[in-house]
């Protein structure tokens, strides 16, 4: 493998190394997501700024022998600095970091871009953010490949009826009818949110944050939404706990 790495990417998560240096989990559309150290990152102003929500260039040395990866330089595209400022945002933010860490699926160039597009939203289109998190699960299970369509039940192969609400099956991983859910009944979408997210499916991501639900509705739908992003994710989601989203 080449020593010089040259990727787009994005810092997921950012923590202390040792004295003076952090040790960052960047999503790269390159290598998926990787460890990589910044050196000097704590003391000195002159070092590669590399902060959480931070999209660019990321210029990367690979030691083959140790086999980890340094940071050499960052050419910023969008520092994202606004979500930082807000307490809502920011945890919304590190809710769709923490989910790609853990879940760690799809293919990298489609994941980058819909975090690249999520972080921007959020930055852009601030009083959209309940909107911005409700697509970004329902495009995430996308990229996952994990996906259902929401107008007929998978397990039976029935079609639901307009005003039928839909249940999930754990044991499935997918929407599904009254009759092929087991005892969860927590989950559950009502037409109109179903209807929504068939809508919002084929859109742009800009286009269906740009659709506008009712408080009731949309309340429902982030619920939803959430519970559903927990069922997907092989570990609890501390992000989900913070109350904050
Ligand atoms: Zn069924």
């Amino acid at each position: 493998m080449e020593r010089n790495i040259t990727t787009l990417g994005i810092v997921l998560h950012s923590r202390r190394w040792g004295q003076t240096n952090r040790l960052l989990k960047v999503l790269s559309v390159d290598l998926g997501i990787i460890d990589v150290v910044n050196y000097g990152a704590q003391k000195s102003h002159k070092v590669v700024k590399a902060e959480v929500f931070c999209d660019g260039q990321f210029f990367l040395y690979h030691n083959p022998v140790k086999g980890d990866y340094t940071l050499k330089d960052l050419k910023e595209i969008a520092g994202h600095e606004e979500i930082r400022d807000d307490l809502a945002l920011t945890y919304t933010g590190l809710f769709f970091c923490e989910l790609l860490i853990k879940v760690h699926g799809g293919e990298s160039a489609e994941v980058y871009t819909l975090l690249s597009k999520a972080l921007d939203l959020l930055t852009f289109a601030s009083e959209r953010r309940t909107l911005v998190l409700i697509q970004f699960i329902h495009r995430l299970s996308e990229v996952l490949g994990i996906r259902v369509d929401l107008d007929h039940c998978p397990i039976c192969d029935r079609r639901y009826e307009s005003n039928e609400i839909v249940y999930f099956s754990s044991s499935a991983g997918s929407q599904c009818c009254e009759g092929c859910a087991h005892l969860e009944r927590t989950l559950l979408l009502p037409p109109g949110a179903r209807r929504y997210l068939m809508l919002t499916a084929t859109m742009d991501f800009e286009e269906a944050v740009a659709v506008d639900l009712n408080p009731g509705a949309l309340a429902r739908i982030k619920a939803y939404m959430l519970g559903y992003a927990q069922y997907f994710c092989p570990s609890q989601l501390t992000t989900l706990t913070s109350g904050l989203l």
